[in-house]
């Protein structure tokens, strides 16, 4: 059975009034969550995810996290439906937890937006999620580079979150434990005030798991704290592998399509979390089911009258 030994970590932050971020610590289950929505919806809905995960039945492989996260989204759309105060509220939400079953130890990882996890092993650091931010979809495109994304004005524009649409797209993996690895759980109020060289460091020098998460938040209070801050660090004491794990410990990948159907924008830190009418403001947007549907049946129209014109003009020669 896998071993864990584990540390948190969250603060509001120097700007915000709340924290609408959440995490878990309920071992084998690991989770950070970052709310956004309005006065009370964002710390609503990142609850929503997090108690959902505290309470999930037996998680035995990645689809059973990937349905459980499913659950939670429709939990939250539904919610959001019958309060009009919490209309479009969403969150992100990374999860790394021990997955129940026999044979080999074996964890399991989901994410949906742009909280991260990181893994540390022999020193070195190394970020098993990809945010599902419009930042990363740049850099992807090689639009943009990894420095100029660090410091972009809308690199709090994700591309995916619960709470948005019904069927969410949910990215995960099934990773081989490894005795001496570190895995940290955050979301982006640490690394868009810390980067990735000091949290190495700070992982690599700090053997308590609870000290290196208090050290990390207290390090992204310091360099500016522009947002909530929320740090799990979880080591890995005990498991029982079987095979020799490969060097990226990744046994399975379910990554689903890259298809930013939604952009969700976090509230300016200028007007944080007051009032329910940051809904209104278009400083939180999201686009509906029904523009989504209508934009998506006239790029089909367009693709068929194309090819007809290719038809007939091939006809005509
Ligand atoms: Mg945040």
């Amino acid at each position: 059975m896998t071993g864990f030994v584990f540390g948190a970590a969250t603060h509001t932050g120097k700007v915000r009034r709340t924290n609408q971020d959440q995490l878990l610590t309920n071992a084998p289950m690991f989770a950070v969550a970052d709310g956004m929505g309005g006065h009370r919806g964002g710390e609503i809905a990142s609850a929503m995810v997090v108690d959902a995960l505290a309470t999930a039945a037996t998680v035995a492989t990645i689809d059973d996290l990937i349905e459980e996260v499913q659950e939670a989204n429709v939990r939250i759309i539904n919610r959001g439906r019958l309060d009009r105060e919490l209309k479009g509220m969403g969150t992100t939400v990374t999860v790394l937890t021990g997955l129940q079953r026999a044979g080999p130890d074996r964890l399991g990882v989901a994410n949906v937006g742009d909280s991260r996890l990181y893994r540390l092993t022999d020193g070195t650091l190394c970020q098993h999620t990809e945010d599902h931010s419009l930042v990363e979809s740049l850099v992807r495109d090689g639009r943009l580079t990894r420095a100029e994304a660090a410091v972009h004005p809308q690199r709090n524009i994700i591309t995916r979150a619960l709470g948005i649409d019904e069927r969410v797209l949910v990215d995960a993996w099934e990773l081989v434990p490894v005795v001496g690895d570190r895995y940290l759980l955050c979301s982006d109020g640490l690394f868009n005030e810390v980067d990735e060289d000091e949290i190495c460091d700070v992982l690599n020098s700090i053997g308590s798991a609870q000290a290196a998460a208090d050290e990390l938040v207290d390090r992204a209070v310091t360099a500016g704290g522009r947002d909530n801050i929320t740090v799990v660090v979880v080591d890995i004491t005990a498991a029982d592998i079987g095979d020799k794990p490969p060097d990226d410990r990744v046994i399975a990948t379910h990554l689903a399509l890259q298809d930013p159907v939604s952009t969700v924008e976090s509230p300016d830190t200028d007007a944080l979390d007051g009032e329910a009418s940051d809904l209104q403001s278009g400083q939180y947007r999201h686009e509906s089911v029904p523009a989504i549907m209508t934009r998506r049946l006239v790029l089909l129209v367009v693709a068929a009258l194309i090819v007809l014109a290719v038809l007939l003009t091939a006809i005509a020669a």
